[in-house]
């Protein structure tokens, strides 16, 4: 099998054809497409999307980074990426005016308010 033969292949199952209509086109033996093919199917070896280190075979499909470490650093420095925007618009547990914070956890909207509540409490 060439690459060329291999490509068409791999194009021609792209394209919906069945493995007869393959092997009219190109000659090759049905069973020896089909072992080609599938092959080829078998998932790649996934990584880890920040630090590229090799993901292990149990991870979960949606799975992307090795650690949390690596999660939370992708996430720093791509915060917008995906339409996924993290911010969450909430009222100030203190003063009560609207802030936009990344933090789900924070419930100030700034310092000074923070404080002022530690204070009263
Ligand atoms: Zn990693
Ligand atoms: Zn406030």
């Amino acid at each position: 099998m060439t690459e060329k033969e291999k490509r068409t292949i791999l194009d021609m199952r792209a394209a919906g054809k069945q493995y007869k209509e393959i092997s009219a086109v190109l000659g090759i033996e049905v069973s020896a497409l089909k072992v080609f093919v599938h092959r080829q199917n078998k998932p790649g070896v996934r990584k880890c999307a920040m630090c590229g280190k090799r993901l292990p075979d149990k991870a979960r499909e949606s799975q992307r980074f090795c650690s949390v470490k690596c999660k939370n650093a992708w996430w720093k420095r791509h915060p917008n990426q995906d339409g996924n925007d993290k911010r969450v618009g909430r009222a100030c547990a203190s003063c009560g005016k609207l802030f936009i914070s990344y933090n789900p956890n924070s419930k100030y909207c700034s310092r000074g308010c923070y404080y002022a509540s530690k204070r009263k409490a």
